[in-house]
């Protein structure tokens, strides 16, 4: 789960992080207001939504009177804001988070992610902040400086101060980046993260250190114990079919090709969608429906897949283990049926009761294509949807 930077600053300061002073803002009323309060003589007005990049997008602006903050907050506000991260059709600004205008004098960058490889969470830093990590590591990974974290005895102080000196902070704000790097992995560690990322982390004018950004995400499976982290969610940023999917318990992910996949288990679905490539095709989404689909399951995987205006037809890929082949045939024709499905729909069983799966398909008289495997079912898909783009 994501939440927006503001809320990711909230965070991180009750665990001492220093972060600029900031009020979030519903209306352009609302930031004015919010300048005023927080005073000074510049303030930042930024897009809150659940990418990175808004500066580069048009959604950060410096304001230097609280005139000017109204200007930027009536023109970000509402906005379509394009960022790398978004997709070309963008994010609709909806909140805005006023924040008191910091004196940088460096911009540095500070992550921390669970690595699979040293099953640590890693803490990453490097001199050169406040642009893509992403291009720093490729061109010139010697400047990212890395620490597999113990769990058992967190960031210890020592290893903390070490590399606050490898990204160039001063002798005199050494002890205060140790303090912030500490806080920032005991806020990951107390709210299951799966990432935090401070781009930039800066130096001030005064040589203090300060979170600029703030990027969060928790992990999905740890939320159950977190419900103040639950209360953050923003619908808003999500894509409304993976809000309709997870509601059912459905494992969907939008793609961007045109091939609905349903699929009972995680690998067998990475698998299929490979194989669709393989044969020259795209799919459309991901989409486990986990090993005890009831009809009512698949039946809503259908409705989640036919939302997909690019949708131009279905590969259903089952291995019958501890579900029963003919149980999802049921699904499968009750689905089609309720749905009124157009597009044409490919069928692949394999497993428990098959036979049976298989006869309940062939009997439905509903135009099912049958497949015997999964490169025959991927083939017949590909061509399925070739022939309905060439009709
Ligand atoms: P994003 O990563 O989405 O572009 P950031 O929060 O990193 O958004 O802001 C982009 C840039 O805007 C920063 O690198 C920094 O230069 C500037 N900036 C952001 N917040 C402030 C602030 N409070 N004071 C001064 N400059 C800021
Ligand atoms: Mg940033």
């Amino acid at each position: 789960m994501k939440i927006h930077e503001y809320q990711g600053k909230e965070i991180l300061r009750k665990y001492g992080v220093a972060t600029p002073r900031g009020i979030p803002c519903f209306s352009v009323d609302e930031a004015v207001a919010a300048a005023q309060e927080l005073g000074g003589k510049a303030w930042v007005v930024k897009a809150q939504i659940h990418a990175g990049g808004r500066g580069k997008g048009g959604g950060v602006k410096l304001a230097k009177s609280p005139a000017e903050v109204e200007q930027h907050a009536s023109q970000v506000l509402g906005m379509q804001l394009k960022t790398h991260q978004t997709g070309p059709e963008g994010q609709k600004v909806r909140r805005l988070l006023i924040e008191e205008g910091a004196n940088i004098k460096k911009e540095l960058y500070v992550g921390m992610v669970v690595d699979r490889g040293s099953q640590r969470v890693v803490l990453m830093a490097s001199s050169e902040g406040g642009m893509d990590i992403e291009e720093v590591a490729a061109r010139t990974p010697e400047k990212i400086h890395k620490v597999a974290i113990d769990p058992m005895t967190g960031l210890a102080g020592t290893e903390a101060e070490d590399i606050a000196r490898k990204i160039g902070i001063p002798e005199k704000a050494v002890a205060q980046a140790r303090d912030f790097l500490q806080g920032l992995y005991k806020a990951f560690d107390d709210t299951d993260a799966s990432l935090a990322e401070i781009n930039p982390l800066i130096l001030t004018g005064e040589d203090k250190v300060l979170a600029l950004d703030a990027k969060m995400n928790f992990d999905d499976n740890a939320l159950f114990r977190h419900p103040d982290i639950v209360a953050m969610r923003d619908l808003d940023e999500e894509d409304p079919a993976e809000i309709e999917a997870s509601k059912f318990d459905l494992s969907y992910i939008q793609l961007d090709g045109d091939i609905g996949c349903l699929v009972n288990g995680a690998g067998l679905a990475m698998a299929t969608m490979d194989i669709i490539k393989l044969y020259g095709g795209s799919p459309a989404n991901f989409l486990d429906v986990g090993g005890g689909a009831s009809t009512e399951k698949v039946t809503e995987a259908f409705k989640i897949m036919l939302r997909n205006p690019k949708l131009k037809a279905i590969l259903v890929n089952i291995f019958g283990g501890i579900m029963k082949c003919d149980v999802i045939a049921e699904g499968v024709v009750t689905a089609a049926r309720e749905v009124h499905l157009k597009v044409p729909l490919v069928v692949r069983l394999e497993g428990t009761n098959v036979e049976l799966g298989k006869k309940i398909l062939a009997e439905s008289s509903l135009p099912i294509i049958s497949a015997n495997n999964m490169a025959d079912a991927a083939e017949k898909v590909v061509a399925a949807v070739r022939k309905t783009v060439n009709e």
